[in-house]
């Protein structure tokens, strides 16, 4: 491995982000309903409308940020940075301009950076839910950041 890569390792139990835009809620909260019992054994948060609106409607408990548009992607972003967030479920629109479309490229950008499994659409999150990594843990190699600082920081 590269000294320049950090092993870390997603848990057994992951912290999964929910979130959908506006024309794919109602998408986001039947796959919720259909994958309930793998979804109840991680650790759930989300956008503050999805995170709210999957709760009442299937009753798994999903800690809500604030909404997309208020800064809700950017703090799911953050919590990735974090290592606090591993797995993102993202049903995106492609067909609406979005004010906040800034934010949600800059989540998409961090999730590639920290190397965080993501589906965008839901053949994606189907695919991911019913991975056998699902019950395992995953070893995956990032950017070691630490050391990417003190390098930058005694060459630039
Ligand atoms: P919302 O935000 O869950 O608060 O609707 C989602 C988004 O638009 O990014």
């Amino acid at each position: 491995m590269s000294r320049n890569l950090l092993t870390l390792t997603i848990g057994k139990q992951k912290s999964i982000a929910l979130i959908a835009h506006d024309a794919k809620k109602a998408d986001l909260m039947e796959w919720c309903e259909e994958h309930k019992d793998i979804l109840s054994k991680h650790f759930l948060c989300g956008t503050g409308t999805t995170a709210r609106m999957i709760t009442d409607k299937t009753g798994l408990p999903v800690k809500g940020y604030n909404s997309g548009p208020l800064g809700g992607d950017q703090q799911v972003g953050a919590k990735i940075v974090e290592g606090r967030i591993d797995f993102v479920i993202f049903f995106s629109d492609p067909l609406t301009a979005a004010p906040h479309d800034p934010d949600v490229k800059a989540l998409l950008r961090i999730a590639q950076v920290y190397d965080i499994p993501i589906a965008n659409n839901r053949a994606t999150a189907d695919f991911l839910i019913t991975s056998s990594l699902m019950n395992e843990e995953y070893d995956h190699d990032v950017i070691d950041f630490q050391r990417n600082v003190a390098e930058r920081a005694n060459t630039l």
